[in-house]
């Protein structure tokens, strides 16, 4: 692999450039592609139908892979954790994997968005459970792709955001909806987000209510003390992104630790930041009003996010989308 030096700059001027490439495409699908029931149409158009147990019941899970600069990032990991949530929510991918790999790639690829977000929604289909037991159900899968989404914007990344810890909810526990299984049951989430928004901030981090860090609204949660990072083992998603992380401080020689993590750690620290697939490596730099250590993106946030955008390009963790 070619070595890449992957600035802020010029990750997000690359990006830029891109997104002026594909404001100006006629593809009808530039702006969004959905893949409903066989067939291929516009995102805006997409529907679903009214009685899927997904939708009344929220009785599904998903994922959300994502594409950068042409390239998938980690397909096969997102596709083995969709499995592994299909299989505890006793779900079936209808397609099976091989084929939903296929319409992954094949649904950008007709799109031409080279940097897309990229939805896979399992739902239990039609019948709800009481009338028709898990292994007759007809599971439905919906697929999407979008211009990529930034939980946290490029600009907001070069300063850092501003996060809360919720006094008014705590996160779901995991003997209610396990956290492991990536879930739309965002009852918890928004009422961190309006929390926030109401306390002049931007992100909930919510706790287990027992005094520990959990996860916030679609990101994990890691902190650095004294050059190790820290970020909380339960009561959250283990996500792709947060295992990139990890990975890139252990070749790096950094000291990490998976573990229960206290709220009290998260006002003590040096650094702090979030991670998700839809965004990346995002500094905090405000927590409950009062900066995070120097008030600044520090510097081990920083390498991890260069590191982190240069992964994109390695052919061990991405594959180039062929657009023709
Ligand atoms: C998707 C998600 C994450 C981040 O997972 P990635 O695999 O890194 O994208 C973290 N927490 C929750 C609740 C999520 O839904």
């Amino acid at each position: 692999m070619e070595k890449i030096v992957m600035d802020m700059d010029a990750l997000f001027e690359g990006y830029l450039r891109r997104t002026e490439v594909l404001k100006a495409s006629t593809n009808p699908l530039a702006q969004g592609v959905a893949f409903i029931e066989g067939e291929f149409l516009q995102l805006a158009q997409a529907r679903i139908p009214l009685l899927d147990q997904g939708f009344l019941h929220s009785d599904l899970t998903y994922d959300v892979p994502a594409v950068w600069d042409g390239r998938y990032f980690r397909l096969d990991d997102h596709l083995d954790r969709l499995e592994q949530s299909c299989a505890k929510m006793r779900l079936r991918n209808p397609l099976g994997r091989e084929m939903l790999r296929e319409r992954l790639i094949e649904l950008v690829a007709r799109s031409g968005i080279r940097d897309a977000f990229v939805e896979v929604i399992v739902t239990r289909g039609l019948k709800f459970l009481r009338e028709m037991p898990s292994d007759q159900a007809v599971n439905h899968i919906y697929l999407f792709a979008m211009p990529y989404v930034w939980v946290m914007p490029p600009d907001m990344q070069r300063t850092g955001g501003s996060a809360i810890v919720p006094r008014t909810v705590r996160r779901t526990p995991p003997g209610a909806m396990d956290p492991t299984v990536k879930n739309l049951q965002w009852g918890d989430f928004v009422r961190g987000l309006l929390e926030a928004g109401d306390r002049g901030a931007t992100y909930p981090i919510l706790s287990d209510g027992d005094g520990n860090l959990t996860e916030g609204s679609g990101f994990n949660v890691v902190l650095i003390k004294d050059g190790v990072l820290h970020t909380p083992k339960l009561g959250v998603l283990e996500g792709v992104t947060r295992r990139t992380v990890l990975e890139i401080a252990a070749a790096k020689g950094w000291k990490t630790v998976v573990d229960q993590v206290p709220v009290s750690a998260a006002y003590d620290c040096d650094e702090l930041f979030f991670c998700t697939t839809a965004g990346g490596i995002m500094p905090v730099t405000r927590l409950d009003g009062q900066p995070v250590g120097g008030g600044q993106v520090g510097p081990v946030t920083r390498e991890i996010w260069e590191t982190y955008w240069e992964l994109h390009y390695d052919p061990k963790l991405s594959f180039v989308i062929n657009y023709e």
